[in-house]
């Protein structure tokens, strides 16, 4: 059975070192600012709010969350990113996706002020991560690779060569999450393969899946990786959230794109959901926040919690 990998505990030691973060940038004058724009009511972007909006409360950040209807017209959703980056409040800006068809990310992200982009989505911050000198690496896939370079550290393996040639496979290729991890998996040496919609509907999903030594799943389809379509000894992280209702008491819990027990079974490592990714992400995000407020304040930013690009 594969060493589950604990995001609380890793979140936890990450949050001791965001909060004291926040208290030197305190005491040198400056608060974090967070604003998150949510548009429509996706049941994963929701929670997410609530999650940051707990951190940002509990870590006396500013917060401000912008909540726009499902119907909103791109100008008006534009209009509300372009009071957030004018408000110099605000340090850090989430767009939270998914976005409705009349709102295209890429033209909030167009918008977006650099300075505050701390998910680099913007074409200079995405631009920079690709280049490998990153001002923001992305909370989720930085969760991800820290989750992994805490795993592979801990197992032994010299983090300095332990990604060299190796088979990470990417399932998912969004501009949030599949394709920055690119970037990640490229700067690290490892051999990048990024797989999608369009490789699971050609049929050879699997075939590329089973060529992993590591695996990173951000798709948003319940248990679509199984045990049969990785390799043993793969080591597997979870970026999915779904949601799935039980019909009788009507209560929701959440699953991941790995069919957890399948792959557990072969695998060496695997990251749960909930308890994985996500926790570690709400903190990245924070941390992204307080790392703008400093250098938009010119004093010392935190720089990526240690993590090597
Ligand atoms: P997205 O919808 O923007 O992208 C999904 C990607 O999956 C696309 O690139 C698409 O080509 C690919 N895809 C769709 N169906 C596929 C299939 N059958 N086989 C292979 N690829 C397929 O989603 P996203 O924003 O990247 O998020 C993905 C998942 O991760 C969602 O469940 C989301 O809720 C979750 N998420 C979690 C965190 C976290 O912190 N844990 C953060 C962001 C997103």
């Amino acid at each position: 059975m594969a060493h589950v990998i604990d995001g609380n505990a890793l979140a936890d030691e990450l949050h001791a070192r965001l909060a004291e973060e926040v208290r030197d940038l305190r005491s040198a004058g400056v608060r974090p600012g967070l604003a998150t724009v949510l548009v429509g009511e996706d049941y994963p972007a929701q929670a997410y709010e609530r999650r940051v909006r707990r951190l940002a409360d509990e870590l006396d950040c500013l917060y401000v969350s912008e909540q726009l209807p499902g119907d909103v017209e791109l100008a008006e959703a534009l209009a509300t990113l372009g009071k957030l980056n004018a408000d110099p409040r605000i340090t850090g800006i989430l767009v939270l996706r998914p976005l409705p068809p009349q709102v295209p990310e890429v033209d909030l992200y167009r918008l977006l002020d650099p300075a505050k982009d701390i998910e680099a989505v913007t074409p200079v911050n995405a631009g920079l991560l690709a280049q490998g000198r990153p001002r923001f690496i992305p909370s989720t896939p930085a969760a991800c690779f820290h989750m992994l370079d805490a795993y592979l550290g801990a197992s032994g393996r010299d983090l300095a060569t332990c990604y060299d040639g190796v088979n990470l496979v990417l399932v998912g290729r969004s501009n949030n999450v599949g394709k920055p991890a690119v970037w990640l998996g490229l700067q690290r040496n490892a051999t990048v393969i990024s797989a999608h919609h369009y490789t699971h509907e050609a049929g050879r999903l699997g075939s590329f899946t089973r060529l992993a030594d590591i695996v990173i799943v951000a798709v948003g389809v319940a248990g679509l990786i199984t045990g049969d379509m990785v390799r043993e000894g793969v080591i597997a992280i979870d970026v999915g959230i779904n949601p799935i209702r039980d019909p009788d008491t009507g209560k929701v819990h959440l699953v991941g794109d790995l069919e957890f027990e399948s792959v557990a079974a072969v695998a060496e490592a695997i990251s749960p959901v909930p308890g994985g990714v996500g926790p570690i992400t709400d903190i990245w995000l924070l941390h992204n926040t307080v790392r703008a407020a400093a250098m938009g304040a010119h004093v010392e930013r935190p720089t990526h919690f240690g993590m090597a690009p």
